[in-house]
């Protein structure tokens, strides 16, 4: 199956644009993040990247060495800030169809601030 293209009326795009309004965790000139909507732990906070990246395959391939290294480093940082690193949290990247992928703009789940359940397939 062909990959999709990227979709600029996806919902992240969307808040990216301005057009919804989120609730801003942090914000560089490449990263955006943002509590989720409809959280899953008691931090639960979304990492997106500025740039129209379906996917973590699409931006590894696709975006630029300083979009990568402020990505990469926000998902850290942010974390820390968080208060997560210590007791331990969990970041995740669904992907398309099989990883139950809802919105199609690349995003980093940081999830903790609890023991977190046993992921299952
Ligand atoms: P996915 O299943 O694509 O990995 O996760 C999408 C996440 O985006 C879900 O956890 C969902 O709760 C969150 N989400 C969906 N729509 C919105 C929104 O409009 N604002 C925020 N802050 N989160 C959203």
């Amino acid at each position: 199956m062909a990959i999709k293209a990227y979709d600029p009326e996806n919902i992240f795009a969307k808040i990216l644009r301005g057009d919804i309004p989120c609730n801003k965790v942090f914000e560089d000139d490449h990263v955006l993040a943002f509590h989720d909507i409809a959280p899953q732990a008691p931090t639960h906070i979304l990492v997106i990247p500025k740039g129209s990246y379906t996917s973590y395959d699409d931006f590894a391939e696709n975006a630029s060495d300083a979009e990568i290294v402020a990505y990469t480093r926000a998902i850290g940082k942010i974390s820390a800030a968080a208060g997560v690193v210590e007791d331990g949290y969990r970041l995740i990247a669904n992907t398309r169809d099989h990883g139950r992928q809802d919105v199609p703009h690349l995003h980093v789940h940081i999830i903790g601030g609890t023991k977190l359940g046993l992921m299952l397939p």
